[in-house]
């Protein structure tokens, strides 16, 4: 082994006490450092921390992030979801191409640029967009491509990237500000309030609020939190999950930027709650480019006493933030596969029960909740459960936050209060004549006109705030493959339900597309999508089939209008399939086809 790898990975594993749980962090940095994880690195990182090579090597081939193969010094990361196509993303990969010299999955001849694609960003709102190794460039157009790559070249880029905060670089285009998490706060006024009631008068205070979990699920927060409260262990944990990784979604990103005090704040009261000393959030690996200045914030709160130990002067009442930065896997948006992450593993699901509120993070009791769901709760301490919950409809109390793209004049973020028709959505946006609005990401709902009557509340429209406004022009069957494209790729392959049923859809919707469907296929298409929603074990494959779903439900004459008036054609083809082997191979077939 070279003794510069050791001896790079020896120094970064000790600054994590070669805590395997911080196997994340160290992966991260020996990348940052090495330029990738080669064998030498993997092996060198289990001996450091005394685990076998296959825990470490399991772990990095999980995430979109990390790479076992050596990388441009600058890797340029295009975001290639579905917005970002309908927003000219393709002639900016193709003027990409031109300027580096390569295509997308490879590295220029001499070293300096990687060209790969990735799923949503976390900025569809200004869209094309791409990762300059962590530093986000917005609002991509071809015409500038030549110089950006010119500037990378050169190293200017990196050092302008190094002396400007990115933070304040990425437009939060904050549109609407509601009541509840946009509003003006006092630094402290939440907390100080929290700690002059019991531990169980908070829980209760959340309680009278009725705030649901802002995730999409909307289970009681009180309840989760009184749950955890009750759990017996050795220690309690608040993790907030800022991994939004549903592509469309962008509001997360919004209140890190613009109110990250108001969520420390729901944590610190969580931690209050629930009786925990230590809170983690995950930052998506997208949102690197806020850690620094997440980590100033965090800082800032201990010297003001608002993090540490006897918070506001309340004897006893210690409680602390670290920030775990993740590494690009959507299956880490789900609290248990989050959880594995956290610990330095691979996000893969847990089964359940237990449930993380009884053993979680570590075997322990932990809350984890949303980034919106802890500023509600802040802003609940301070202004009160009853008046949050004259807030939004009666089973959806509060406001929900938007993260609103696509064909609209005016995407951004809107905080509106629950109950707002998707009519009214449209007129706020600037798009009367939608063919379509995806509600809730490619996971949610894709409603048609007909719909627009329809609410955006738990008891109608739920939404984790992802909503996508597709104009006439779309075609939306390539726009529902492209989405089970996104399932394929993000599935953690445990289960085959979702490993083997998400490529069969696609397989199905290729034919389709192709003008080789038959009625047959739609049948099957429906079956295929109910048996993967019922069969499949997390949240991932339980809504992978949704995009197939709900369209083939809400659009059927687009199917009807693409299928063969026939019953049924083969999915496979031999004649084409030899076809197609004969050209490849220059080569005549022997074998006699009747
Ligand atoms: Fe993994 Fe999909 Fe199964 Fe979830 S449903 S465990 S993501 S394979």
């Amino acid at each position: 082994m070279s003794a510069n790898i050791a001896t790079s990975v020896e120094k970064i594993a000790g600054k994590y006490n070669k805590n395997r749980n911080q196997l994340m962090d160290i992966v991260h940095d020996v990348q940052a450092e090495l330029g990738y994880i080669s064998e030498q690195a993997l092996q060198a990182i289990a001996g450091e921390l005394g685990i076998h090579r296959v825990e470490v090597q399991d772990m990095v081939s999980f995430y979109h992030l990390l790479s076992r193969r050596p990388q441009g010094k600058t890797v340029v990361r295009l975001c290639n979801a579905v917005v970002e196509k309908m927003h000219g993303m393709e002639d900016v990969a193709a003027a990409f191409e031109k300027a580096v010299g390569v295509s997308f999955g490879s590295v220029s001849a001499d070293g300096s640029i990687s060209l790969e694609y990735t799923s949503c960003i976390g900025m569809s709102d200004q869209a094309p967009a791409a990762l300059v190794n962590s530093t986000v460039v917005p609002s991509l157009k071809k015409e500038d491509v030549p110089g950006l790559v010119e500037s990378i070249r050169r190293g200017d880029y990196a050092k302008r990237a190094a002396e400007t905060p990115q933070h304040a670089q990425v437009e939060s285009n904050l549109i609407k500000r509601g009541e509840v998490v946009f509003a003006p706060m006092e630094l402290g006024a939440a907390i100080r309030v929290a700690i002059n009631k019991t531990p169980e008068e908070v829980i209760n205070e959340i309680n009278i609020s009725r705030l649901r979990g802002r995730g999409g699920a909307g289970f009681p927060t009180a309840m989760k939190w009184d749950f955890c409260r009750k759990a017996e262990g050795d220690a309690h944990y608040v993790i907030c999950n800022a991994d939004e990784g549903e592509p469309g979604t962008f509001k997360d990103r919004v209140i890190l930027t613009e109110a990250p005090d108001l969520l420390f704040e729901g944590m610190t009261i969580a931690g209050y709650a629930i009786g925990a000393k230590s809170g983690l959030i995950y930052l998506r690996g997208e949102y690197e480019y806020l850690y620094g200045y997440l980590q100033q914030v965090l800082y800032r709160r201990r010297h003001r006493d608002l993090l540490g130990e006897n918070i506001c002067g309340r004897e006893g009442f210690d409680f602390d933030i670290r920030i775990q930065l993740g590494a690009g896997a959507y299956v880490c948006g789900e609290e248990s596969s989050l959880i594995e992450s956290l610990e330095g593993k691979r996000g893969a699901p847990r089964d359940r029960p237990p449930f993380p509120v009884t053993s979680g993070y570590l075997n322990q009791p932990t809350s984890v909740n949303n980034v919106e769901t802890l500023c509600c709760a802040a802003r609940i301490l301070e202004k009160g459960g009853e008046w949050f919950a004259k807030l939004g409809t009666r089973d959806s109390t509060g406001t929900k936050l938007l993260s609103i793209s696509g064909d609209c004049r005016h995407p951004g973020v809107y905080e509106v209060e629950y109950g707002l028709t998707v009519d009214d959505l449209l007129s706020m946006v600037g798009e009367e004549d939608a063919q379509a609005v995806q509600v809730g990401g490619p996971s949610g709902i894709c409603i048609a006109p007909k719909g627009y009557g329809r609410r955006i509340s738990f008891e109608d429209l739920p939404t984790g705030g992802s909503i996508i406004v597709f104009g006439r022009q779309r075609d939306l069957l390539q726009i529902v493959k492209e989405f089970t494209e996104f399932f394929v790729e993000e599935s953690c392959g445990w289960c085959a339900p979702c490993r083997v049923g998400t490529t069969l859809l696609l397989k199905y919707l290729d034919k389709i597309l192709q003008g080789r469907g038959a009625r047959e296929d739609l049948v099957k298409l429906k079956e295929l999508g109910n048996t993967i929603t019922v069969m499949s074990r997390c949240g991932l494959g339980q809504t992978a089939a949704n995009p197939v779903l709900t369209t083939l439900k809400n659009f059927a004459s687009l199917y009807r209008a693409r299928i063969k008036d026939t019953d049924a054609i083969p999915l496979f083809s031999f004649d084409k399939a030899i076809a197609i082997s004969s050209e490849i191979t220059g080569r005549q077939s022997t074998v006699e086809v009747e």
